[in-house]
């Protein structure tokens, strides 16, 4: 039986995080058995923000790198970079016909860019969820494992296959957002301003490249408050996010027990003590880092290593990529021979 198609990628707009590891990297590793997976480095993408070439060459190497080390296997995936595969660009033509400017404007991520950067709003910019649907429908994946920010988009792209359909014949299938238990997961910043980001808040993000004194550090300034009034509160949402990356990395027990500590707490008997349970994070987020960033880095010096996994995602990825634009090509009619 032909396996479903998955496909997600990864922008190079800096170090990897905690939030792209549970939201996105996670995901991918435990896929890469059951499924016929595309990943892919977003290189394209992060020319909308006009990065220095010199470091984003660094930076797709290290998006490589990471991937692998976080367990990644480059003999199972198709992990290429979004440049090689030229196909992208063309079904991006293609359905830049069937998007409409409204539409493009009152997207989420795109009214934040503005905002950040009004001086640098570039078609590119606008355009973005239009390259990201060419990138997946490009595989006709219908699985892509991506964080809770990336919803919108991924809603974006089925409207743009569904008109596609309409328009010239069935050909792309509708893509959903995944992940493994169904909730989409978000990692807040660890002062409870937005969510970790590669290029954003660094000093509240905890990176896969991080060295142990830094992870220790930026954990133990996270944002805490006096600790709860009431038996069974509501947890504020940096206080959750703070137990949602425990549960994450450390074991069972540790969680269950400043849970139950939270939950117990009282008026006037605070039993939870937000100190120690970062210091508890912070060693057992060193614990899980470690080992990444320092296979990450092993990969990273390894260009001949890095060479060889790139070429063959390539080749993996423009097959595929080929067989569709094919399909699309006829279906609009474009076959003049
Ligand atoms: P940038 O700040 O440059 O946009 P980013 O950290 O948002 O970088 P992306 O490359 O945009 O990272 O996203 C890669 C994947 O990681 C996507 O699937 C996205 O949904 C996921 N992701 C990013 N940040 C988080 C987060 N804080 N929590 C959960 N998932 C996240
Ligand atoms: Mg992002």
């Amino acid at each position: 039986m032909k396996k479903e198609v998955v496909l997600s990628g990864i922008r190079p707009t800096g170090f990897l995080h905690l939030g792209n590891y549970f939201g996105a990297m996670r995901n991918y590793v435990r896929m890469q058995d059951e499924y016929d997976c595309y990943f892919f480095v977003a290189n394209w993408h992060s020319l909308t923000t006009h990065p220095d070439t010199k470091e984003l060459k660094e930076s797709v190497h290290r998006v490589i790198a990471e991937n692998v080390a976080c367990g990644l296997d480059p003999n199972k995936v198709a992990l290429y970079v979004q440049s090689d595969v030229p196909e992208i660009a063309e079904l991006y033509l293609y359905l830049n016909m069937l998007a409409y400017k409204g539409e493009l404007e009152k997207t989420v991520t795109f009214k934040e860019k503005v905002r950040l950067n009004p001086d640098n709003v570039n078609a590119g910019l606008l355009t973005y969820p239009v390259l990201q649907a060419a990138d997946i429908l490009i595989h006709k994946a219908v699985k892509v494992p991506v964080g809770k920010d990336q919803e919108q988009h991924l809603e974006m792209a089925r409207n743009f296959a569904q008109r596609f359909n309409h328009r010239y014949g069935n050909v792309l299938p509708e893509p959903q957002a995944f992940n493994y238990g169904g909730e989409l997961v978000k990692i807040l910043s660890l002062d409870g301003n937005g969510k970790m980001s590669k290029s954003e808040n660094q000093m509240n993000t905890l990176y896969l490249a991080d060295s142990d004194e830094l992870l220790r550090k930026k954990i133990m300034k996270a944002k805490t408050d006096q600790g709860p009034t009431e038996t069974n509160s509501t947890k504020p949402d940096y206080i959750e996010n703070l137990f949602t990356l425990m549960q994450l990395v450390s074991k069972p027990d540790t969680y269950e027990k400043f849970n139950h500590d939270f939950n117990a707490s009282s008026s006037g008997n605070c039993i939870i003590r937000y100190g120690d349970m970062k210091k508890q994070l912070a060693e057992d987020m060193v614990q899980f880092i470690a080992p990444i960033r320092e296979k990450a880095a092993e990969i990273q010096h390894n260009k001949q290593l890095l060479h060889s996994i790139i070429e063959q995602g390539a080749a993996k990825a423009r097959a595929s990529a080929k067989a569709t634009l094919q399909d699309v090509r006829t279906a609009i009619g474009m076959n003049y021979t």
